[in-house]
């Protein structure tokens, strides 16, 4: 329950003893006050307070207190202020007005201060009533995150602000794995308990300014406004990893039940994406998140710019792998176009052509492209990788080996997906024995990768050169 303190009420008059009558009588309440002698500084002083409460004379040189009283009510952040109009005369037709306007209340000068200060305790506790009616009515009941039309409303704002700043923006879509079965095994009492927990932790391990929601029973969103792709993934990977470890506790006797999420996300780049093409892309990365074994995050991007088509989007980047077992990976091939090419396996040494092609929707055209781009991005990427390693370089050789890791599994380039998992899995953990050890391997398997596509695109690779 708030007291008079947490309340700050704006006094404008042109007349200075009315000004410091009120503020006396406010502040002997316990209210905190500010105060302004004319239309024009009460906007100035809104630009910089939060402003509970204004009292506003009707008569003023300058704007007068009507013309202030429609511009605040036109302001869409001004707007829910409550106002209480102080007149000199009971005019009738100016309270009127000023009612139309949107005034909440007015009270005749000279004021009787016990009758202004109920009425504005009154405007007040309206005030309050609305504002918690306005957030229940975006609130999912449940969970007490954003729902989905909230949700929406927020995060493309926050899509047209990256835009206008070119600021970086994340779309994450998570998914709760088996939830069908918590409800089935347990109840449907068991499952709410297991989304309410889910929001929690997930409010735990976003930042405030992390926009988050439940856009459907149990799939929620995040939209990170201002954030790297692989700040996101740290921030989910947390997520993923508390959400693991946590347990829901489902009955009175202290039943517990555990469950993990699937992750997929997307970044805005070039501020090219609405709201709707963003959640369609991180829900792609989700999907591929399932298919690949759930509990896991995964990133979806479209690797191929402009110049290519829009169908043609892979998968770059996995994470959160507990092992690098080559027998445990199962590639993305949901996409693959119904009776697209068999495995022509060694087109393309050290690449499994079906899962490469697969992945750009079987245009063989569009993989010798891909296949050419990765030449031209990746080829030196031994000697970089090993300069870094030279050099200490922790976040560059970080980036690269997560970066060729994601790029060699969406080419179908699998063994060396493999050893570059395995290296960034080592240079995650800072283990620098192992990932010295590893290098070679890595090196090795991106010779024959990059041979092999030299050996047959050289003309391609030339022309591009
Ligand atoms: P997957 O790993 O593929 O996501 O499997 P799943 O079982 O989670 O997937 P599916 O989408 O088939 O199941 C979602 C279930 O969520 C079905 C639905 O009954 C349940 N559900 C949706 N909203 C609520 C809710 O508010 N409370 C509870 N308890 N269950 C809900
Ligand atoms: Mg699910
Ligand atoms: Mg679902």
């Amino acid at each position: 329950m708030k007291s008079e303190k947490d309340y700050k009420i704006l006094t404008v008059d042109d007349a200075k003893d009315t000004l410091m009558l009120l503020e006396f009588d406010l502040v002997e309440q316990g209210y905190q006050v500010l105060t302004a002698e004319s239309g024009e500084a009460a906007f100035k002083i809104l630009e910089d307070d939060v402003i509970d409460l204004i009292l506003l004379d009707m008569y003023m040189p300058g704007i007068s207190g009507l013309a202030t009283l429609q511009k605040l009510k036109s302001r869409s952040e001004l707007a829910h202020i409550p106002v209480i109009m102080l007149s000199s005369s009971d005019d009738e037709d100016q309270i009127v007005a000023a009612l139309e306007f949107g005034a909440d209340d007015y009270v005749t000068k000279p004021y009787i201060a016990k009758v202004l200060l109920a009425r504005l305790k009154t405007s007040l506790r309206l005030m309050e009533k609305t504002l918690e009616l306005e957030s229940l009515a975006k609130t999912d009941f449940l969970t007490g995150l954003n729902n989905r039309g909230c949700f929406v409303d927020l995060a493309t704002k926050a899509i047209s602000q990256a835009k206008r700043t070119g600021l970086p923006l994340v779309m994450v879509m998570l998914d709760i794995d088996f939830f069908k079965q918590v409800n089935d095994d347990f109840g449907h009492d068991a499952g709410d308990k297991v989304l309410i927990d889910f929001s929690k932790v997930l409010l735990e391990c976003f930042r405030d300014y992390d926009i988050s929601g439940r856009v459907g029973g149990e799939e929620f969103a995040v939209c990170m406004p201002n954030t790297s792709i692989d700040n996101a993934v740290i921030a989910c990977e947390r997520f993923r990893a508390a959400l693991e470890a946590h347990n829901v506790v489902i009955s009175a006797d202290g039943k517990l039940v555990n469950v993990t999420v699937s992750i997929g996300l997307v970044t805005q780049r070039n501020g090219e994406l609405d709201l709707e093409s963003l959640l369609h892309q991180a829900d792609m990365g989700l999907y591929q998140a399932k298919e690949n074994g759930r509990n896991q995050v995964m990133i979806w991007d479209s690797l191929i710019d402009d110049e290519f088509s829009e169908s043609a989007e892979l998968i770059v980047e996995s994470t959160s792998e507990e092992s690098y077992d080559s027998d445990d990976i199962n590639m993305p091939v949901e996409l693959t176009k119904a009776g697209s090419e068999t495995s022509i396996t060694e087109k393309y040494a050290g690449i499994d052509y079906s899962v490469g092609v697969n992945n750009v929707l079987g245009d063989d055209g569009l993989f010798a492209e891909i296949l050419v781009m990765f030449h031209e991005d990746h080829s030196q990427d031994k000697n970089k990788i090993q300069q870094a390693i030279i050099d200490n370089d922790y976040n560059a050789l970080k980036h690269m080996v997560h970066t060729l890791k994601g790029v060699a599994c969406s080419i179908g380039a699998m063994s060396l997906f493999n050893l570059a998992k395995a290296l960034d899995i080592a240079v995650n953990e800072q283990n620098q024995e192992q990932y010295q050890g590893l290098f070679a391997p890595v090196a090795n398997e991106l010779d024959k990768v990059v041979n092999g596509i030299e050996a047959t695109l050289a003309d391609k690779i030339n022309s591009n050169s």
